[in-house]
């Protein structure tokens, strides 16, 4: 491969790209160590080389080519002046995992628009290591926003089972922050985040999302779903009638009322 096409694809500053190989499918750079000794972690010494092995991380993907690794010796070093015994780590390149946290921001980003299916298909990991690096980095891919109309509703986790609720920014409607059960607190504990720049609120009718509101934010305006307003009429409009009929009023009267009351007036 062109070196310059590797130096673009490997934007690790510090390290040197001093080879590449092909291992079965697997694209192979190897990188060489920063020439400077790295000190002590506790007391800043001088440190020697103890051992060193090999370890490699998935470090990008192109069409053409698939995933691609890097490889780098990661030296055990001891220190002279506290004889502290360390493996040495480079920032960007996570110890535990099989690739640099650039390329799981990298996967954390296909996966919008995709399902968290296609793109471990696409790159050939398991379906839990994408899905890990996703929920990792998907909050500080969201847009910042500053939400001043909110709506708040209750949701079932588990339908029947778990409830939560959830406060959505009307504009862009990201979920903004979610809360398990559906109680006063709950709606407290999911306004919270919110509370100090909203201005709007819009929920349904339940009292706990009034009292809810006068505590985190007494001076949002609170809108009511219209929807609410006029299953409210709705019902009224049922008992009225109920209590009509049994009182012995001839059924069309009550009949004609309940629709005029229901229709729009007539010009
Ligand atoms: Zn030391």
């Amino acid at each position: 491969m062109p070196s310059q096409f590797i130096k673009d694809l490997i934007t690790l500053p510090g390290f040197l790209i001093h080879g590449e190989r092909k291992e079965g499918e697997r694209w192979i750079f190897e990188l060489s160590l920063p020439p400077h000794c790295p000190i002590c972690p506790t007391c800043f010494g001088r440190t020697i080389k103890m051992s060193s092995k090999r370890k490699q991380w998935i470090h990008g993907y192109t069409n053409t080519v698939g995933l691609f690794w890097i490889e780098l010796p990661i030296e055990r070093r001891r220190c002279q002046a506290c004889s502290l015994t360390f493996t040495v780590s480079y920032p960007g390149l996570p110890s535990h995992s099989i690739a640099t946290e650039s390329f799981q921001q990298w996967v954390a980003q296909l996966c919008i628009g995709k399902t968290i299916q296609e793109v471990a298909r696409l790159l050939q990991l398991a379906y839990t290591t994408v899905e890990r690096w996703f929920y990792q980095y998907a909050p500080a891919l969201l847009p910042t926003s500053n939400p001043t109309v909110v709506c708040v509703d209750e949701f079932a986790f588990r339908k029947g089972h778990d409830d939560g609720v959830a406060v959505m920014d009307t504009q862009t409607r990201n979920v903004l922050s979610i809360a398990s059960g559906k109680n006063e607190e709950a709606i407290v504990e999911a306004l919270q985040p919110v509370a100090s720049k909203v201005k709007y609120v819009v929920s349904d009718l339940a009292p706990a999302m009034r009292k809810a509101m006068e505590k985190v934010c007494p001076k949002a305006i609170h809108v009511l779903d219209h929807f609410h307003v006029i299953q409210l009429f709705t019902d009224a409009l049922e008992r009225c009638r109920k209590y009509l009929a049994k009182g012995g009023t001839k059924h069309g009267s009550v009949c004609r009322v309940c629709r005029l009351l229901s229709q729009r007036p007539e010009k």
